[in-house]
């Protein structure tokens, strides 16, 4: 390890110093090897005895100043104070090529803002965090990452006993919407002048040599979640939960709660089993996104421009980006989902239908797009469907109006 703990530099409200809280019998049940070595640490030496004290929480690493972090966060749209509960941040890891990393722990017990909570995570829900996680990095979707996951050998108390688990996360920060919503409330400007500054250099150091680097800072952190989320529409993910202290700066995905990928194909598609009113539907995740930035920009305000209608108006422009930034991206990939190279005006209406077509039939998401990948009329709901053979027809024709093989074409949709 190699740890520094610049976080602790930031005003003292955004964090308390706290450690994490011993388990019984700690025991390593997952490691993840290829980001041990991706991060410079010795695997074989963390795969051991030690690597679960130091997974659990029961050994702090050389360096590593462990502290819970201050937020807060707008829950599904009601303001509320909130800070990790039950995760501890180790430090930032710093690897051989000068990367930043957060070290955090997942679970390892009680802290200031743990409010009514026992500060720990049931084994179930980590494994899908590291799970899920792992699966988004791989599509090529920003994430945080999942270093490792220890059992804890004590049982919490849920709806019944379960085996209390620590997951380890990798994260390029932890910095949330709800970080500058806690500050923006909490503090001074001078304040939140030292958190944005911070991001800045962690997130977007080119954003110095702008004229108004808190307007660049708002510019990126919009142009990362509209990427991210084009992403996240691509392939169905349904995050679940997007209240604003679930949403980083960094534009990585973040807090693994009752996520999935959508099956059927529906844009009503809910996973929180509190989410009543589909806040966090599939085809609300978008609005939601810019509904959060927006919180975030009015955290901006003030040092944006001195002048408050004028840092209104300059928000506004930013946030009109958004839709544009996301469609850009979505029909991006849909292009490459369905094998096209070249941009046609047609195309939002072949995907629209094709979008429309699968709804009705409540095909499968994903499925649908390997069966066109493996080049077969689709089976299953989708056989002998007649709107959605004219819309194959269409789909061949608009292949064959671009200069690629079809062997590119069907590379490209893999
Ligand atoms: P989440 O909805 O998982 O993002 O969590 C929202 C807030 O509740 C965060 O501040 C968490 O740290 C806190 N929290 C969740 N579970 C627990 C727990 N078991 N103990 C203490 N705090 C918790
Ligand atoms: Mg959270």
């Amino acid at each position: 390890w190699k740890f520094d703990n610049s976080y602790l530099n930031l005003p003292r409200m955004l964090y308390t110093k706290v450690l994490p809280t011993k388990v019984r019998f700690p025991e390593l049940v997952l490691l993840n090897k290829n980001l041990s070595e991706s991060l410079a640490l010795n695997t074989d030496y963390l795969n051991s005895e030690l690597g679960s004290a130091i997974f659990s929480g029961n050994q702090i690493p050389e360096g590593a100043e462990p502290i819970a972090q201050a937020y807060a966060g707008h829950q599904f749209g009601y303001f509320t104070f909130l800070g990790d509960g039950r995760a501890i941040l180790l430090g930032e890891h710093v690897t051989p090529t000068g990367k930043r990393f957060d070290i955090q722990l997942k679970g390892a017990g009680i802290t200031p803002y743990s409010r009514r909570g026992d500060g720990r995570a049931a084994l179930g829900p980590m494994i899908r965090e590291y799970i899920i996680s792992e699966a988004m990095h791989n599509l090529g979707i920003p994430t945080t990452r999942s270093l490792a996951v220890t059992t804890t050998g004590e049982y919490i108390n849920r709806d019944k006993k379960l085996s209390g688990a620590v997951l380890t996360r990798v994260a390029a920060s932890h910095i949330r919407v709800g970080t500058f919503q806690y500050i923006a409330q909490k503090g001074s400007l001078e304040e939140l002048k030292k958190l944005a500054d911070y991001t800045i250099d962690r997130h977007c150091p080119g954003a110095k040599n702008f004229v108004n680097p808190y307007r660049q800072l708002l510019k990126v952190a919009i142009y990362k979640q509209a990427e991210l989320i084009a992403k996240w529409q691509l392939v169905g993910f349904v995050h679940g939960v997007m209240n604003t202290d679930n949403m980083t700066i960094s534009g990585e995905t973040i807090d693994y709660g009752p996520c999935a990928f959508m099956d059927a194909y529906d844009s009503n598609t809910v996973f929180s089993s509190i989410d009543y009113n589909g806040r966090y539907a599939y085809g609300n995740q978008p609005h939601i996104a810019l509904w959060n930035l927006g919180r975030f920009a009015e955290t901006l305000l003030n040092l944006i421009h001195k002048d408050l209608t004028k840092a209104k108006e300059i928000a506004d422009i930013e946030l009109a980006e958004f839709p544009v930034i996301f469609q850009e991206n979505w029909m991006e990939g849909m292009r490459s989902k369905l094998g096209i190279f070249n941009k046609e005006e047609e195309d939002s209406e072949l995907f629209s239908e094709f979008l429309e077509i699968i709804e009705n039939q409540k095909a499968d998401y994903t499925n649908t797009f390997i069966e066109l990948t493996n080049v077969r009329k689709p089976q299953g709901e989708m056989e002998g469907n007649k709107e959605f053979l004219k819309w194959y027809i269409k789909w061949r024709d608009r292949l064959s109006r671009q200069s690629q093989s079809k062997a590119q074409s069907i590379q490209l949709m893999k």
